[in-house]
């Protein structure tokens, strides 16, 4: 199982704090990142690889993955109160995951719930 995780700045302690409630499953699963979030994360003390910050390429690269079938979930914690300069790409990856039927978290509540069905599966 690959999960990509991207969380815009606003969120991104949320993603960290939401990813160590689930440290035991995370041994188990792929984690790819955009690279600050993936930072936070490793910083943490999860296995994650980095991809491009998402603002030059990363939510691009998200996307590249999951049109290929190489990503079974993205946990993607959007700040709807802020302005990104990246917004296309953002709208790309989530079309993207809609063309392909990938599941797609945007909030805790939503990502909560899927990992829930994760936990189940491993
Ligand atoms: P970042 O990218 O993890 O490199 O900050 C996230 C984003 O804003 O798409």
């Amino acid at each position: 199982m690959r999960i990509a995780i991207i969380a815009h700045d606003g969120k991104k302690a949320d993603m960290v704090s939401f990813l160590l409630n689930y440290k035991s499953v995370l041994d188990k699963i792929e984690l790819v990142a955009t690279n600050t979030t993936g930072g936070l994360v490793e910083g943490a003390g999860l296995k994650v690889t980095r991809l491009l910050s998402g603002p030059i390429g990363g939510d691009a690269q998200i996307a590249a993955m999951a049109a290929e079938g190489k990503l079974d979930l993205i946990v993607f914690f959007r700040d709807p109160l802020d302005k990104h300069p990246h917004e296309p790409d953002v709208q790309m990856l989530m079309r993207i995951c809609d063309v392909h039927n990938i599941p797609l978290a945007t909030n805790i509540a939503a990502a909560r719930l899927m990992f829930k069905g994760i936990v189940k599966e491993l």
